[in-house]
Parts: C-alpha cells; structure tokens; sequence
C-alpha cells in the first residue's frame, strides 16, 4: 500500500492502515485522531493535543546500485562501516552517482539487499566514497 503521504511524527505506538490513510489524506482529516489537519509548506500537521502528528510528501528516491564482499556488507549493513569507496567507475555510474539520494547496496550476488540515504559523495584522487546515514532508510 502506497500513501500519498509518510509519517514524519506518528502519535506514540499509532500506526497507518489501509486505504484509509489516503483518504483522510485527501479530506485533510488525521488518520489517527480524526481532526482536521492543517497544511503547513509542503505537509500536513495535526494540531490535536496529544496527536501532533506529521505527514510530508513522500520522497522519490533516485538509487545507485553496489555489490559489497560479505564481510563489508554486514559492516555496512549494521552502520558500523556506513560508507564505500568505489575506483574506476564507468561514466554512466558517475551520472548515476551525481543523481543518486540513496544507496541500494546487494550482498555478493544474492537478492539480500538494503538502502540507505546518500549524505555525502566525495570525490578524492580517482575516489569515490559514498557515505550514508546509518539509521534513516
Ligand atoms: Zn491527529
């Protein structure tokens, strides 16, 4: 199920369901408390008293795709090692590169994988190291 909006502050153990969501989205109502929500920027707010939930606007997540050893990809998986550093990449993964927001890294050949969002690209001497944060998907 795909919403129209994402919980940015949900209300302490409260949890979007269904088709539901997306149309208290579209009628500006809180899909938690049931009070009208109040537009602010690009998200919706609830001022209800004890609600106070966040909705924002979905973020398109342009990916770059890595294979890591195993052995890194438990490393970068866990956050303890919360980058990588690529040589050599072919111009078409350097266009990627400056696109990507987030980082879909593969574990060897195998259908295991996990994203996370890019913070830093750093291109140093024919290096490139991509960084991202550990706790945010
Ligand atoms: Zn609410």
């Amino acid at each position: 199920m795909k919403y129209k909006y994402e919980v940015t502050k949900r209300p302490e153990g409260k949890f979007l369901s269904g088709r539901n969501a997306n149309e208290c989205f579209d009628k500006k109502i809180c899909p938690f408390c049931r009070k009208g929500l109040t537009v602010f920027k690009k998200d919706l707010v609830c001022l209800e008293e004890g609600c106070l939930a966040i909705f924002s606007p979905p973020i398109e997540k342009k990916l770059i795709n890595f294979i890591s050893t195993f052995e890194n990809y438990k490393n970068e998986k866990s956050g303890r090692k919360a980058n990588t550093v690529r040589l050599n990449l072919p111009d078409w993964k350097k266009e990627k590169l400056a696109e990507a927001t987030h980082i879909k890294i593969r574990k060897g050949y195998t259908k295991e994988f996990f994203i996370r969002k890019i913070t830093d690209k750093t291109y140093w001497e024919g290096i490139y190291i991509i960084s991202w944060d550990s706790g945010e998907k």
